[in-house]
């Protein structure tokens, strides 16, 4: 394929049992097991029909989502999870803290900065704590969480069925971490500390293909664009690394020159 082309993030397989089904914005993945489909943030409001046909493009039908598991309280990463359960009665995962952003008793959804009216209000099932996994057939789901973007943003550890390991940090964004940010919502700026030690947290884990809830975050266009060229193999055991580095430098260069809240 030539690489000068102009290729459009679209939904694709990324590994055995590991897809991408979201849009250039918010990422939406999709993990097969043997016991169902689960999906990994369901994305803004106006991606429901293209999450629904990406689902039927990559081989499965939506009535098989077994499980949503959401990184944090955004609107962009939850907004269509009530679409989904009513099409699967699938069981709904968010850490116990951001849940009360879902439920409203935490006004911070971010619906009005990200130019969306507040949806419906409604619980989880399943409130996370540090440390919960779950195994799905053969599939390992790890929990970790990592405060910081919101005070219960998860990460996720996704061991799938060949032993390979999927990781996504649950909330990388700055923008929550800014003064003006924190003054206005009456937060402190101990998030960023937080954040840093979520980075190190997550730096024992031993991870072969990094995701991101943005698609930026993790070069997920990249790694589309190695797919079509023939590179079936998105593994490399040091991209993780790089990516905590880099966000360690990033969050450093924010405390710089934000003063602290
Ligand atoms: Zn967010």
């Amino acid at each position: 394929m030539d690489n000068n082309q102009t290729i459009e993030l679209c939904a694709f397989k990324m590994h055995e049992g590991l897809y991408f089904i979201g849009h250039e914005e918010v990422s939406v993945h999709l993990i097969s097991t043997e016991e169902g489909i689960i999906i990994l943030d369901t994305g803004y409001p106006f991606m429901q029909q293209l999450i629904i046909d990406n689902i039927y493009k990559m081989g499965f039908d939506p009535k098989n989502i077994i499980a949503i598991f959401h990184t944090h309280g955004h609107v962009d990463h939850f907004a269509n999870t009530q679409k989904l359960v009513e099409l699967s009665g699938a069981k709904t995962y968010i850490s116990r803290i951001d849940n009360d952003i879902l439920n409203g008793k935490v006004d911070l959804s971010w619906a009005n900065e990200l130019g969306w009216e507040h949806l419906p209000y409604f619980d989880c099932d399943v409130l996370l704590e540090d440390g919960d996994e779950f195994t799905f057939g053969s599939t390992k789901i790890k929990c970790i969480l990592t405060p910081g973007h919101t005070a219960g943003v998860m990460s996720y550890v996704i061991t799938l069925a060949d032993g390979t390991v999927a990781a996504m940090h649950g909330g990388i964004g700055s923008n929550s971490m800014l003064s003006s940010f924190l003054r206005k919502y009456g937060l402190s700026s101990d998030c960023r500390i937080q954040f840093k030690e979520g980075l190190t947290k997550l730096a024992k884990e031993k991870v072969d293909i990094v995701l991101g809830n943005h698609p930026e975050q993790s070069k997920t266009l990249e790694k589309l664009i190695r797919v079509l060229n023939g590179d079936t193999d998105l593994r490399d055991p040091e991209e993780w690394d790089r990516f905590l580095a880099w966000n360690h430098r990033r969050i450093d260069k924010l405390m710089r020159e934000e003063e602290p809240v």
